[in-house]
């Protein structure tokens, strides 16, 4: 045994004073995943759960100070939480209505851009003040208005710091989906494609931040008939779903889906509407191309903060008509991929409650 044993201690001395390529120099620093056990670690606990959404509201109230948007970005929403981020941040989403049309509106997931997550945050308080927009319409509504508040509020104590695309740990949250090409493609594309950038990192693993386990929840636990998340600067709308990039007719199903885009345009001063194919890992290729549901990215035009009134105005009537677009019927009667990721043991931890919210 102790042959062998010393080969190996001298080769990791070797190591040590010769230091490889180490991919971001944390070979020997754990890697995060999130798997059962340590999901543990991210629950959000419930009792605590009313201050501590008190807390980051607070927080959020300053960081929005600084963009001179609104003072209360939260108003007197319902917020909930299942989840916290690494920093210990609540992971915020809020309910509207009861029906079974489900719209899941995302914002924040890369927050350097800015203008994207004051108009998630004004439409949650939209629909607060404006019940008839969805009450006694069969519509429900969920609302996620800021996935990555790590990288939003920054560190603890540095109210300074510029928002990050990445989350806390340094992840890219738009290309860390399992999907089925993230093992063959994720790397690959990042090295030679964004030549390794840091902003774009997909993660060691798919799957690996807590924040992307948030989402894939919130599409588990709501099984949303579409998506719409928000982000800037490109300018245009994508529709990533049933029927999109096709070489063949579309069948009622898919060309109700696709319409959907067509719909938010026309209401959004006929935004752009481009087909942009999706990325490994990205929600729209988790969400739309394998799973089935219709889900569209709203890319606003400027990450300028001083151009969110004009956004909202121009965008709001186009949210207005994607949470009122009928496709739940449609849906259910094509099926598509209903597969959850997370098993119901998983999911016991993030159940449709009112106890943590306020
Ligand atoms: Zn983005």
């Amino acid at each position: 045994m102790s042959q062998i044993a010393l080969p190996l201690k001298a080769q990791a001395s070797t190591l040590e004073s010769n230091p490889v390529d180490l991919p971001l120099g944390i070979g020997f620093a754990p890697i995060p995943i999130i798997n059962a056990r340590q999901l543990k670690n991210f629950i959000f606990d419930a009792q605590a759960g009313k201050s501590e959404i008190t807390r980051m509201c607070a927080e959020l109230g300053e960081a929005f100070k600084r963009f001179r948007w609104e003072k209360d970005p939260c108003g007197s929403v319902a917020w909930k939480a299942g989840l916290k981020s690494n920093d210990g941040r609540p992971l915020i989403y809020a309910e509207f209505g009861a029906g079974e049309e489900t719209t899941l509106l995302l914002g924040g997931v890369h927050p350097d851009e800015l203008t994207p997550i004051p108009i998630a945050f004004r439409f949650a308080r939209l629909l607060q003040e404006k019940p008839e927009l969805y009450e006694k319409l069969g519509i429900h509504v969920v609302i996620a208005p800021l996935v990555n508040p790590d990288g939003f509020l920054r560190i603890k104590g540095n109210p300074n710091a510029m928002p990050t695309r990445t989350n806390r740990l340094g992840v890219d949250l738009n290309r860390n989906f399992f999907t089925t090409d993230w093992y063959p493609r994720a790397k690959h594309w990042w090295e030679e494609r964004r030549q390794k950038s840091l902003s774009h990192f997909p993660g060691h693993f798919p799957n690996s931040e807590i924040e992307t386990v948030f989402q894939i929840q919130l599409i588990d636990e709501f099984d949303p008939d579409k998506i719409l998340s928000i982000h800037a600067p490109l300018g245009f709308l994508d529709y990533d779903g049933p029927g999109d990039q096709l070489p063949r007719a579309l069948t009622n199903s898919e060309a109700k889906a696709k319409k959907l885009v067509r719909d938010i345009s026309e209401s959004s001063r006929n935004y752009r509407i481009v087909d942009y194919s999706f990325y490994p890992g990205s929600l729209g290729n988790y969400a739309g191309n394998e799973r089935s549901i219709p889900t569209i990215t709203l890319e606003l035009e400027t990450t300028k903060p001083e151009k969110m009134d004009s956004y909202w105005n121009q965008f709001r009537p186009g949210l207005e008509a994607l949470i009122r677009y009928p496709f739940h019927e449609a849906r259910t009667t094509t099926g598509g991929n209903a597969t959850r990721f997370y098993s119901d043991h998983d999911k016991r931890n993030f159940k449709r409650s009112d106890s943590s919210s306020i």
